[in-house]
């Protein structure tokens, strides 16, 4: 069968070099980040290529892939790459775009709880874990399943009742400011 031709386009350079804070355009595909992935094989796209399908403006394939969402953040990638580029920052703009545009996740309940993580994040500046927990159960109709091991943790004094806020709120703010001026 004959290979697909891509055309590229660079437009999805700017967007996500700016949103992420790395050189995408620095990526000269040596596949060092991909040799080092603990998570290739539930990936469908491995590393490299995410850089490589941003380079070529493939936003459709990345956006419903399963990498995105499957990626650990353990940045094994970018404490190897030549050009320090750091493919957890990549994968979470691109996580980003998708949400923005109403993609479907290929992986619906990791998409729910980086979704309730950001939620509880973002309101208090901390992560108030009980909280997030119902949000993320109530999301996926998950109600039962984990039950036992939220009453255990919550007998070990693991999950506070009540959430607690951080004290430098304004500085977390200019934070997320920064962030929203990165999405485009
Ligand atoms: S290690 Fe860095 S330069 Fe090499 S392919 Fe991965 S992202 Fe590109
Ligand atoms: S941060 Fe993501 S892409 Fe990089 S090595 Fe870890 S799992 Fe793989």
């Amino acid at each position: 069968m004959a290979a697909q031709q891509v055309v590229p386009s660079p437009h999805l350079v700017t967007p996500v070099t700016k949103l992420s804070g790395q050189p995408v355009n620095r990526c000269y595909q040596c596949h060092k980040c991909t040799a080092g992935c603990p998570v290739t094989a539930a990936m469908d796209l491995m590393p490299h290529q995410v850089v490589r399908y941003v380079q070529l403006g493939l936003e459709e394939d990345l956006l419903k892939s399963k990498t995105i969402w499957q990626c650990a953040a353990c940045r094994t990638c970018i404490s190897r790459c030549p050009n320090g580029i750091d493919i957890a920052a990549i994968n979470d703009a691109l996580k980003q775009r998708a949400l923005a545009r109403g993609i479907q996740p290929a992986l619906p309940e990791v998409a729910a709880f980086h979704q309730v993580f950001l939620a509880s994040a973002k309101s208090k500046g901390r992560v108030h874990e009980l909280g997030m927990m119902i949000a993320f159960k109530l999301k996926t109709s998950t109600y039962l399943q984990d039950v036992p091991l939220g009453l255990k943790m919550f007998r070990r004094r693991k999950l506070r009742l009540l959430p607690e806020g951080i004290k430098n709120r304004q500085r977390f703010r200019a934070l997320l400011q920064g962030e929203k001026g990165g999405q485009q």
